[in-house]
């Protein structure tokens, strides 16, 4: 089977969302504590939309087959799935698709705004700061627009999906599945 491949608009966010991150790292940094084997945001099963599902499963299907091997056993391990964390977290704390993780995985770390949750940030960054804290202390700019992001990846999911019977969500590790 094919793999499905993700139409440009997707990498064009995916390039967005890196940028506005590693611009609020250099201008945010003593506040922020995500750092390499920070995997707090990774322990727990994930949804995505199909079409960040199949960016992974495109960049799978070019990996090695030592590395596949070795995620599929990891999702069929009993104790990873009873654990419920990601089967894309490796025992060192690190993603094995660091590069094609999706969106939601690119946004953790920075402060982010949303009409249902208001301003929201992980416990471990911003410390000792309260929500207005943080909101008199970073610049508008330096806030995710979650629902702006959500609405555009919305659009491109469904330019994916259009004709096919793909569900709305689907999880991660589905990736996996050729
Ligand atoms: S895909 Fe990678 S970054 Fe996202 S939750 Fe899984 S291990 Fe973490």
């Amino acid at each position: 089977m094919s793999v499905r491949t993700p139409p440009p608009a997707y990498a064009e966010l995916v390039a967005r969302v890196d940028a506005f991150d590693a611009r609020v790292q250099a201008a945010q940094g003593p506040y922020l504590r995500c750092a390499e084997g920070c995997d707090t945001c990774c322990r727990q099963r994930r949804t995505a939309f199909p079409v960040e599902v199949d960016a992974i499963r495109l960049w799978l299907s070019q990996a090695t087959p030592a590395l596949l091997e070795t995620l599929r056993a990891r999702r069929d391990d009993p104790e990873v799935r009873a654990d419920r964390r990601c089967v894309y977290l490796n025992p060192e704390g690190r993603c094995d698709v660091y590069v094609a993780r999706p969106l939601l995985c690119r946004t953790h770390g920075p402060a982010i705004r949303s009409a249902s949750l208001g301003l929201s940030f992980c416990g471990l960054n911003f410390e000792g700061m309260d929500a207005a804290a943080v909101d008199a202390a970073v610049p508008a700019d330096g806030i995710l627009n979650l629902d702006l992001l959500t609405r555009m990846l919305v659009l491109i999911d469904a330019q994916h999906r259009a004709g096919t019977s793909l569900p709305a969500r689907q999880d991660l590790e589905e990736a996996l599945t050729p």
